[in-house]
């Protein structure tokens, strides 16, 4: 495994690799690497021939009082994990290497990035489209896999290429899990015990909403309000920052539940924001 720091050079690479007819897969990750990212290698190094893997905490999508400063790291585990999982460039750039003093590029997609994470953190996806776009640049990716834990990001990941004709595929992988249901997440470090023991009610209360929609619910704001209650009883010391049911492509708010909807919750849990997501078949 080569780990590259300077972007052109990575970009070299990859451009030499496209001319060599070799398949290029790409994970972007802001590392502390977990089963999770583990996973989307694995499904990603499947579907090419060259795996490339970036780590990189990126500044532009996260807004004052976030957890920029904070955010978890552990090199050396991360350079180990992705070894074993074969990885061919570890990309590691400095902020000041991918953003330039008068960097003025921002690629959006608002209509996408209005509800769900996108209400309380503004800047957020903008941040992600920008340095995702950039990545796809730098290296060229036939094949990207993103978890469906951050499904709002997947769908306007897939919104931005298919709008702006970018050569990519990309692969939805599925959330993947503790063994009582928490959803991974770099985060998760943050929990208390208490909080830790408390979590997997997040995933419960999102598979009783889906029973009660399979079981004939078809409001969506009885349905959120019926989710609300369930954590309200199950994690008082969570706080919810949204219960929405929303439409899984178009990512905007559902009245009536007439197809496919997607359940997606954020709840600050002390310092950690935990999200998880159900996509619910009617
Ligand atoms: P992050 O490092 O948290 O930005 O995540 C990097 C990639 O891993 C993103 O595409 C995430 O959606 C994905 N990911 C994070 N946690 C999980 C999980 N528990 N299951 C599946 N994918 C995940």
């Amino acid at each position: 495994m080569h780990i590259y720091t300077d972007p052109k050079e990575l970009q070299r690479q990859c451009l030499f690799w496209r001319r060599e007819g070799l398949r290029v897969g790409l994970v972007p990750t802001m590392g502390y690497f977990h089963a999770g990212h583990l996973a989307l290698m694995d499904c990603a190094r499947k579907q090419c021939d060259r795996l490339v893997v970036t780590l990189f905490v990126n500044p532009v999508q996260f807004g004052a009082g976030e957890d920029l400063d904070k955010y978890p790291h552990d090199f050396d585990g991360d350079k180990d994990k992705a070894e074993s999982k074969k990885v061919d460039a570890l990309f590691v750039p400095m902020s000041r290497d991918m953003y330039a003093p008068d960097h003025a590029t921002w690629v959006e997609v608002p209509e996408l990035a209005t509800h769900l994470c996108g209400a309380s953190r503004p800047i957020h996806f903008r941040g992600v489209c920008t340095v995702v776009a950039k990545l796809f640049m730098l290296t060229q990716p036939n094949v990207a896999v993103f978890g469906q834990k951050d499904w709002q990001q997947l769908a306007i990941i897939r919104r931005m290429v298919r709008d702006l004709d970018i050569p990519v595929e990309i692969v939805g992988h599925e959330i993947v899990r503790e063994a009582d249901g928490l959803a991974l997440s770099s985060r998760n470090t943050y929990l208390t015990e208490e909080e830790r023991a408390a979590a997997p009610a997040i995933r419960q209360g999102l598979l009783k909403l889906a029973d009660k929609v399979r079981g004939g619910e078809r409001d969506a704001d009885k349905a959120a309000a019926f989710l609300a209650e369930e954590y309200a009883r199950t994690l008082p010391m969570g706080r919810p920052d949204y219960i929405t049911l929303v439409d899984p492509d178009g990512i905007r708010p559902v009245k009536a539940i007439e197809g496919p909807v997607l359940a997606a919750v954020a709840i600050q849990m002390g310092k950690a924001r935990l999200i998880d997501n159900i996509l619910i078949e009617v």
